[in-house]
């Protein structure tokens, strides 16, 4: 599967950041007719491209002016906290500087400008929407092809097609890099504080995110946050077709629900009234996933597809790893992993999901500020158990206020964790890991970890889990 792009025929193009969306750039330009010329700073990455057929040239040493453009790993600084020192050669040279998703929005331009083209950003929640999104797509029959930040590269994908749906998730360094981004569909889900060592101030941060939806056919934009409101409120002035989207509260025209009900009177369907229920849905705990689930239900809707066919999807989600996954039961405790929860943030974001019983696996290498926010919402908790570099700190903070226990290391932590679940009178115990901390100081990432735990309450005597649900 590949999208040649045959935009750059007949031109030299420079390639920088042999990762893998890197390498899939450069094969679907030879395979469109240009010539690449690759480079990385790191030898092992420059090794596995020549030995993959690239040519590997020093870019530093390289004459740019024969080069049609320089495409960019979403990696390497554009801006902040320095442009990068291929950036600064392309800028002296006159060459643009651009990404793969560009690459791939001139191919559709050129070969199929209505080949529907979702593009999905935010601060939090992209994978999941694109991801339900791609689900809801194919459980109606449709050619529903994922990437960008997710999974595939974009140039991994079979090539836009009037038949077929591109469903993108973008980061904001893959929007700075894609001048013509102007998708069928763009969502802006939230704009929190995040990265602005590489995009230097709130506002650049935020106009990045708006030039998503800014030039989208249809735009899908949350209203629960300020910043996101100012870029649909701009959006609206401008003539452009917003479609709101709220978790909190009704929206006029818009996306919103009451409970756990979805309802929808948006221009592009009508009144819809209450089209699904998450109420009972395991994938898509917790208030933040009803706003994933709105947004991906007003792409999935506006596509076409019938309120019964997203209905029918959304209880089928399986969910994505590390993020409230639902590893299992054991009698009436349930395990749940979310180990990408690697700040008090997100951690807040999970412990809001339930309503209290949680017996907190918590810690690892704390971020600034720790677990103090968290505070409000320790009545949840019946008992924490921490592991790893934060448990001094965290203890200090939890002291008087949530009983806890050291334990050291994860293995300990969901031993005692499922003991104390199991011997409660709950109705629903959980056993919740949601570190709040980098996984680092015992993990290589937060998947090692996530993976670990998933091992762990697999090993269980007596566990169900979801997967053998038959779901
Ligand atoms: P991203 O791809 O933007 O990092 P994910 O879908 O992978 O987002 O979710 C990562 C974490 O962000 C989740 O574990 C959850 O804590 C939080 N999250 C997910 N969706 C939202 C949302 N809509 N609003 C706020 N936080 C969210």
């Amino acid at each position: 599967m590949m999208t040649p792009v045959t935009t750059f025929a007949g031109r030299t193009v420079a390639v920088f950041g042999l990762g893998r969306s890197g390498l899939a750039t450069a094969r679907a330009l030879l395979a469109g007719g240009a010539a690449v010329v690759a480079g990385d700073d790191t030898a092992p990455s420059r090794e596995a491209a020549a030995a993959g057929g690239l040519a590997v040239k020093d870019l530093a040493a390289a004459d740019w002016s024969c080069f049609a453009a320089l495409v960019l790993a979403p990696g390497v600084p554009l801006t902040h906290p320095a442009p990068h020192w291929t950036v600064k050669k392309a800028r002296a040279a006159g060459v643009e500087v651009i990404g793969d998703i560009e690459l791939f929005c001139r191919e559709r331009a050129a070969s199929a400008p209505d080949a529907p083209f979702v593009a999905i950003t935010g601060t939090n929640g992209k994978s999941t929407t694109t991801a339900l999104l791609a689900h809801i797509l194919r459980q109606a029959g449709r050619d529903a092809q994922m990437g960008g930040n997710i999974g595939t590269a974009i140039l991994e994908l079979e090539p836009p097609a009037a038949h077929r749906i591109h469903v993108i998730e973008m980061s904001s360094f893959q929007i700075e890099l894609t001048p013509s981004l102007a998708p069928s569909i763009g969502v802006l889900l939230n704009i929190s504080p995040d990265h602005l060592d590489r995009h230097g101030t709130m506002e650049h941060y935020a106009a990045l995110k708006a030039r998503l939806v800014e030039r989208a056919r249809r735009a899908v934009v949350g209203q629960d946050d300020h910043w996101s409101r100012d870029v649909a409120e701009r959006l609206r002035r401008a003539g452009g077709a917003v479609e709101l989207v709220s978790a909190r509260a009704p929206v006029p025209q818009g996306w919103y629900a009451l409970g756990s009900e979805l309802f929808a009177d948006a221009p592009s369907v009508g009144p819809l009234g209450g089209f699904a229920d998450l109420a009972g849905v395991g994938a898509l705990r917790g208030r933040h996933n009803i706003q994933n689930a709105l947004a991906a239900s007003a792409c999935a809707l506006g596509l076409g597809l019938s309120a019964g066919e997203v209905r029918a999807a959304l209880r089928t989600f399986p969910g994505l790893s590390h993020r409230l996954e639902e590893i299992g039961r054991h009698g009436r405790t349930l395990f749940i992993n979310d180990s990408k929860a690697t700040n008090a943030d997100s951690t807040a974001t999970a412990l809001t999901a339930f309503e209290g019983d949680v017996f907190w696996i918590l810690g690892g290498r704390a971020k600034e500020g720790g677990i103090s926010d968290l505070a409000p919402l320790f009545a949840r908790i019946t008992r924490a158990y921490l592991i790893g570099e934060a448990s001094e700190t965290f203890a200090a903070t939890l002291s008087g206020k949530v009983a806890f226990e050291r334990c050291g290391t994860l293995p300990v932590a969901l031993a005692r964790a499922a003991r104390d679940a199991a011997a409660s009178t709950a109705a629903e115990p959980v056993v919740l890991l949601s570190p709040a901390c980098a996984s680092y100081d015992q993990y290589p990432n937060f998947e090692v970890r996530g993976d670990h735990f998933r091992a762990l309450v697999a090993a269980l005597p007596g566990i169900k889990l979801r997967r053998d649900d038959g779901r």
